[in-house]
């Protein structure tokens, strides 16, 4: 069967089994017998537990059906204090439990193994913003309150909340910190990590973590947020945040320009940076074959400029301050870029509908993909300065091992974060070329880390990249990660077989 994914990620036709099995496996647990599963669905009440196979389905596969798992029960608490008692009961019954957000993850960290024995413990119910302090720049919210909610409470209060991320509507705190979300909005105001202050979290024997400090300055030890932050669930339960809320921007200047080279657009890109600084919050690159295909598959999208190039960015700046000084810097950088010839043409958003049509073309790069047949994606980040060669390189490698295969690399140029997409020659069989996958992934893989780069730049570990990861990093660095599993999660009841 084959299945298209609309992410950023990953298109594949069957389930990737992790190949290793150890002791931080779920099949090393006991499936709970029906009285200890009583005594979870005491803790949350009846109607807050998921025993029906028909109800449980959308919680045991993401959206791809790429990760399809099975599970003993699902609970859904509504406090922080239920949520302790769960991992209370489950540390003492040696019971694995999977913490679960918006299920939008990419790398299966979310999903259960087939074993069936594991419990999910589903954070939506807990959706309180639980306060706002506009003077101070900060909001507490619960870990299950979804992106977009977050963002409109910011706006309720004239700040932004500048996470952002296609999958906003549904993904949710709790699952945006524990994989160190990043999107486009990353450029300026950092990932999911930079925009928190404090964390609740419960620990694997139930002790609740009281951590929720607004405080910009806390130099007191160890800064333990930052290990629950990114963790994918695996050493504690995140059960509260404090996020730090940032001026909204009154205007934004958003133009599309066409480029010769990716060698041009890196030069571009530091224009860019010298000319606005701060107010530089997005610049995205895309491919003419990228544009070309959305163009054929997009409804209404259409080609901004008038002659193809090779290449395109989709450049904003955003300013406090509605008096037009955006879109004098923008039209500024565009002239010198011109002169420097560096850019071929350029159309700049007239209005909001059209800054809107500009990022829908970036924003379906790579839905369009799956229309194209079969796709072998990476998400992968190198040094700025290094996105050219690595490009090049990559394409090179790819075309040599599949010859008319289709490179559609796009992305976060100004993070170094490039989502190197390879779609199949025309005529190819879909799984001919599929079978290709891990020798794909391994040589793009190599050539990423010679450039000093990373194989996850902002999805994660999960189940995917989990075998790669022992294979990539370096065994102390290992050894430290399994020590501060150890140490949170000493009977490994969090989310076993994800990550290490
Ligand atoms: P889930 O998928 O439910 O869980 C993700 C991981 O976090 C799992 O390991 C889970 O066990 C753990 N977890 C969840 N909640 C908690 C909690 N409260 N405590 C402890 N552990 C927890 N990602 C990006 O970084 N940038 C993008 O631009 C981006 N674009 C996307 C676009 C689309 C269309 C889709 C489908 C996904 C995209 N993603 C992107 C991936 C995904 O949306 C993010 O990883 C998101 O942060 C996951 O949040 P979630 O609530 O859905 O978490
Ligand atoms: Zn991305």
């Amino acid at each position: 069967m084959r299945r298209y994914c609309s992410c950023d990620c990953i298109l594949i036709t069957r389930p990737r089994p992790n190949k290793t099995m150890t002791a931080n496996e779920p099949s090393a647990f006991a499936a709970p017998n029906s009285a200890l599963l009583d005594k979870f669905i005491s803790i949350v009440g009846p109607a807050n537990a998921i025993r029906d196979p028909n109800e449980m389905q959308g919680y045991l596969e993401e959206l791809r059906r790429l990760y399809v798992g099975k599970s003993a029960l699902i609970l859904r608490p509504g406090s922080t204090e239920e949520v302790s008692e769960i991992l209370r009961l489950a540390n003492e019954s040696r019971t694995a439990i999977v913490p679960q957000g918006g299920n939008t993850g990419l790398v299966g960290g979310q999903i259960p193994f087939d074993a069936g024995n594991e419990v999910i413990l589903s954070l939506s119910r807990m959706n309180r913003i639980r306060s706002i302090d506009p003077d101070g720049n900060t909001m507490t919210v619960d870990a299950g309150v979804i992106l977009e909610q977050a963002q409109l409470a910011a706006e309720k209060v004239n700040r932004l909340f500048p996470l952002s991320l296609a999958s906003e509507g549904s993904c949710q705190i709790g699952g945006n910190l524990s994989t160190n979300a990043g999107g486009t909005a990353m450029l300026a105001y950092g990932n999911a990590r930079d925009m928190v202050l404090g964390l609740e979290a419960v620990l694997a024997d139930g002790r609740i973590w009281d951590g929720l400090r607004a405080l910009r300055k806390d130099n007191t030890g160890y800064d333990l947020k930052d290990l629950f932050i990114g963790a994918e669930g695996t050493l504690g339960i995140i059960t509260g945040a404090v996020l730090k809320l940032y001026p909204n921007p009154a205007e934004r200047a958003t133009a599309f320009v066409g480029l010769n080279s990716v060698q041009d657009a890196g030069r571009f890109f530091a224009l860019a940076r010298e000319a606005s600084g701060n107010e530089l919050t997005g610049f995205e690159i895309l491919p003419r074959f990228g544009l070309e295909i959305v163009l054929k598959h997009g409804h209404d999208a259409r080609d901004p400029l008038e002659e193809p190039h090779n290449w395109y960015v989709l450049i904003e700046l955003s300013g406090r301050e509605a008096d037009g000084r955006c879109a004098a810097c923008l039209e500024q950088l565009l002239g010198q870029a011109f002169e420097q010839e560096l850019v071929s043409d350029a159309a700049i958003a007239a209005s909001l509908s059209q800054r809107k049509d500009f990022w829908r073309l970036r924003e379906l790069m790579s839905e369009v993909q799956g229309l194209e047949g079969g796709s072998i994606k990476h998400d992968v980040s190198v040094p700025i300065s290094a996105i050219p060669e690595f490009i090049e390189r990559a394409n090179n490698l790819v075309t040599r091992m599949i010859p008319g295969s289709r490179p559609v690399p796009f992305g976060h140029y100004g993070d170094g974060n490039i989502h190197y997409n390879l779609s199949q020659p025309v005529e190819m069989d879909t799984d001919a070329f599929l079978a290709q996958w891990d020798a794909v992934v391994t040589g793009v893989h190599e050539i990423v880390l010679d450039l000093n780069g990373s194989i996850s730049a902002e999805h994660g570990i999960g189940r995917m990249k989990r075998e790669t990861l022992r294979k990539v990093k370096a065994e102390v660095e290992l050894e430290m990660m399994r020590k501060i599993k150890v140490a949170f999660d000493p009977n490994g009841i969090l989310n076993p077989g994800k990550v290490l």
